[in-house]
C-alpha cells in the first residue's frame, strides 16, 4: 500500500510529516515531545543543513539545549531565518558570526540565550521575540539595525559591552526582571519610547552617541543612570519613575528633556 505523504501543516513547509509520532508537521516542525528522535539526532541534523547553506529555521522546534559552535562550518553566511521558533532549552549562539540579516521575529527562547560575543552584520530583528530565562547580548555588535520592539524579558537581560553601530529600538519592549545595559555604545538612534522596566534597570557606563528617546518609558524599579554621555538630544518625555531614579555622572554635550514627568515613590503606590 502507497499512502499519500503527508506535507507538513506548518505554513510553506513542503516536508514530509514525521508520520510515525506526529500527524500533522514534519520532524523540525513537531513539537518537541513528538520528535521520536534525541535533542543530539536532532541537533545534528540542524548542523547538517547549516552545512547546506539552508539557514531557514522559520518555525522549528527545538526540543532541547543546542550550541552552535563558532566554528567555520556552522557560521550563518546567509540570512538567518528563525522567526517564530521555539528554543525548549538553552541556546547558545556565543560568538556566532550572522553575515546576513538575523530574524529573530516571535522566536521564544524557554532556556538561556547567549548571545555573548555574536556578530550581527546585518539587520537583527527580535520584534516580539520572548526570552523567559537569562539572556546575555555581552559584547555583542550590532552591526546593522537592531530591533526589539515589543519583546519580552522575563528573567534578567544583560547588555553589557555590547556595541550598537546603526539604530536601537527597544521600543514596547517589556522587562519583567532586571535590565542591564551597562559599559555599551549606542552610535545611533536609539529608542526605549513606551518601553516597561517592571524591576530595576541599571545605565550606566553608556555613550549615547546620537538621539536617545525614553518617551512614556516605564521604570518601576529602580532606575539608574550613571555616567552617561549624551552627545545629541536626550529626552524623557511623558516618562514615569516610580522606583528610587538616580541620575548621577551624565555628560551632556546638548540638551536633556523631561517634560510631563511623572514621577512616583513606591511607598505612595503602595
Ligand atoms: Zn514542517
Amino acid at each position: 500500500m502507497t499512502g499519500k505523504l503527508r506535507i507538513c501543516a506548518y505554513s510553506n513547509c513542503e516536508k514530509s510529516v514525521n508520520s510515525m509520532y506526529d500527524e500533522e508537521h514534519c520532524l523540525f516542525h513537531a513539537p518537541k515531545e513528538k520528535k521520536g528522535i534525541g535533542v543530539d539526532v536532532f541537533n545534528k541534523l540542524i548542523f547538517a543543513q547549516i552545512k547546506r547553506r539552508d539557514y531557514n529555521f522559520r518555525g522549528y522546534v527545538f526540543p532541547g539545549e543546542i550550541i552552535f559552535l563558532k566554528d567555520e562550518e556552522v557560521t550563518f553566511k546567509g540570512n538567518a531565518k528563525f522567526r517564530d521558533a521555539h528554543f525548549n532549552g538553552n541556546v547558545k549562539f556565543a560568538g556566532i558570526q550572522f553575515s546576513g540579516y538575523a530574524d529573530f521575529r516571535d522566536t521564544r527562547f524557554l532556556g538561556y540565550a547567549d548571545f555573548r560575543s555574536a556578530r550581527f552584520s546585518r539587520l537583527a530583528v527580535f520584534n516580539k521575540a520572548r526570552f523567559f530565562r537569562i539572556v546575555a547580548f555581552n559584547k555583542a555588535c550590532f552591526l546593522g539595525d537592531a530591533d526589539f520592539l515589543f519583546a519580552q524579558f522575563s528573567s534578567r537581560s544583560l547588555f553589557h559591552n555590547t556595541d550598537f553601530f546603526e539604530g536601537a529600538n527597544f521600543g514596547s519592549a517589556q522587562f519583567y526582571n532586571n535590565a542591564e545595559f551597562i559599559e555599551s555604545h549606542f552610535s545611533k538612534k536609539t529608542l526605549f519610547n513606551k518601553t516597561k522596566f517592571l524591576e530595576d534597570a541599571q545605565f550606566k557606563n553608556l555613550h549615547f552617541d546620537d538621539e536617545a528617546e525614553f518617551h512614556q518609558t516605564h521604570f518601576s524599579g529602580d532606575a539608574v543612570f550613571s555616567a552617561i554621555y549624551f552627545t545629541k538630544d536626550a529626552s524623557f518625555d511623558s516618562a514615569q519613575f516610580s522606583g528610587e531614579t538616580t541620575f548621577e555622572n551624565l555628560t551632556i554635550s546638548s540638551s536633556i528633556f523631561f517634560r510631563r514627568l511623572n514621577i512616583t515613590t513606591s511607598s505612595e503606590a503602595s
